[in-house]
């Protein structure tokens, strides 16, 4: 429990508590472990999703489209379910008497900043072939020059039929990079950042002719005949592909202390792994809990895999219709309760000035709370009502948890958005809640060890035991 000290030292000050300080090492790394595994195998949100829907097949989840609406007998009260859609978003659920009750649920979304090959990517210039892209995301661009890329796609052909691509990831595969120039030659006034066009993002797939007896754009037609013989692809297959270009780097331990985890993508798969760990943790839950994990929200929620499209809600009235309860699901989001499952801007000891300090979540010091993201204002977000965030509080201290309230940034610095807002349209309370990272939406971001394992413990707290606001 938070800062009450020894009676003769009473204090009535907050102070986050040091996560390294309560809980055991060899707990920890056991945990990150496991969540460093997942970030290596799942770079992509259809990686992502594979790799859970196997973990929930093997817990003995169900899926729902397999299981009959009408089945005889008494139906079921207690319910171990998921459903994906279109490979990219997928919710589980674990059912619990009464339904009537409510819900727990942790939201989190797979898709990370990278960049994505275009419809028509393949291009010769100066004896390479290039491969022309599209950044997904906010990235700051120079971040992306001369770094190993790996090569994640799916490419579907006409017949229905697809092809995956992964290269880069073994040790003994190529990569592809976006070369930069050399210090010599540049010695331009202007930030590379600023002066550096999206469309420019062009990464180097090829350099040989390979016997091609064509002159002109023979290192290109050389590489399409490669890539048919490896895959028996075309040209045009390459318009119904999703080939996304991400760092070929792996998940390492920062600092001599090993205190931290370097790794692509915790924005943020953190969230979804220890959401995904939590639920499958929550046994006997007061009443039922879910994770819904999202496509999209990078750039908006836009489109039927992010968090507009309210799938999670959708299912769940099939869920109604299988336990045979005649519930309204959309009155049903009232008593309901979510975290919004996202990661912070942690202090950086470089960069002090873009946060009030006081407000601003650190490293080591466990999840961190925002009641509200948005910018100029507190525009385009949720804000979760006090009710709601004291009953969230309540649930953290009465586990143990270490927590840290904050906001994302200095009054008009920037700001940003998540799923949360999305999520309340439906009536439900919401409140952000993850940890804090550096070097956030860098092809290498640094997370705390420490703060991965705390919010896995406080989402399993509030899936087992959030009852209600109270
Ligand atoms: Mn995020
Ligand atoms: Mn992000």
């Amino acid at each position: 429990m938070p800062r009450r000290k020894k009676e003769s030292n009473i204090s009535f000050e907050f102070v986050p508590r040091n996560v390294w300080k309560l809980r055991k090492r060899e707990d920890i790394e056991t945990y990150i472990g496991g969540y460093k595994h997942f970030l290596q195998e799942c770079k992509t949100v259809r990686e992502a999703i594979e790799y859970f829907v196997k973990m929930l097949e093997t817990r003995g989840f169900k899926r729902l489209s397999k299981l009959p609406i009408r089945g005889r007998g008494r139906p079921p009260t207690k319910l171990d379910v998921y459903e994906v859609y279109k490979n990219k978003t997928l919710v589980a659920f674990r059912i619990r008497p009464p339904f009537v009750k409510g819900i727990n649920l942790v939201a989190a979304h797979l898709d990370s900043p990278k960049l994505d090959l275009k419809p028509m990517p393949i291009a010769e210039k100066e004896g390479f072939a290039i491969g022309k892209t599209h950044y997904y995301g906010g990235i700051k661009k120079y971040q992306w020059f001369n770094l190993p890329l790996a090569v994640h796609g799916t490419v579907v052909k006409t017949d229905g039929s697809t092809v995956k691509v992964r290269i880069g990831e073994d040790p003994s595969d190529p990569v592809v990079l976006i070369t930069d120039l050399l210090p010599h030659l540049d010695r331009r006034d202007d930030p590379v950042q600023k002066l550096f066009k999206g469309e420019d993002l062009n990464v180097i797939l090829a350099s040989d002719t390979l016997g091609q007896k064509d002159e002109k754009e023979a290192v290109k037609k050389a590489l399409l005949t490669l890539l048919n013989e490896k895959y028996g692809i075309t040209e045009e297959d390459l318009v119904s592909a999703e080939i996304e270009l991400v760092p070929a780097l792996q998940p390492k331990d920062v600092g001599i202390d090993a205190s931290m985890v370097g790794a692509y993508g915790h924005d943020d798969r953190v969230c979804a792994y220890t959401g995904f760990t939590a639920l499958l943790e929550t046994n006997n839950p007061v009443r039922s809990a879910g994770l819904v994990l999202l496509d999209r929200e990078e750039i908006g929620s836009d489109g039927n895999t992010g968090a507009k499209h309210l799938f999670w809600m959708k299912t769940l009235k099939k869920v109604a219709r299988i336990i045979k309860k005649d519930v309204d699901v959309e009155e049903l989001t009232e008593v309901s309760a979510m975290l919004s499952g996202d990661v912070s801007a942690g202090v950086n000891p470089i960069f002090t000035d873009v946060h009030d300090l006081a407000n601003a979540p650190r490293l080591n010091y466990g999840i961190a709370i925002l009641r509200y993201t948005g910018s100029g204002g507190k525009y385009s977000t949720n804000e979760a009502h006090a009710e709601f965030v004291a009953a969230v509080r309540r649930i953290f201290n009465e586990s143990d948890i270490c927590w840290q309230p904050a906001e994302f940034g200095k009054v008009d610095q920037g700001g940003g958005g998540t799923v949360a807002k999305f999520f309340a349209e439906t009536g439900i309370d919401v409140i952000d809640a993850g940890p804090p990272l550096l070097g956030m939406h860098s092809p290498f971001e640094i997370v705390s060890k420490a703060d991965v394992y705390e919010t896995h413990r406080a989402y399993r707290a509030f899936l087992e035991k959030f009852e209600s606001t109270r």
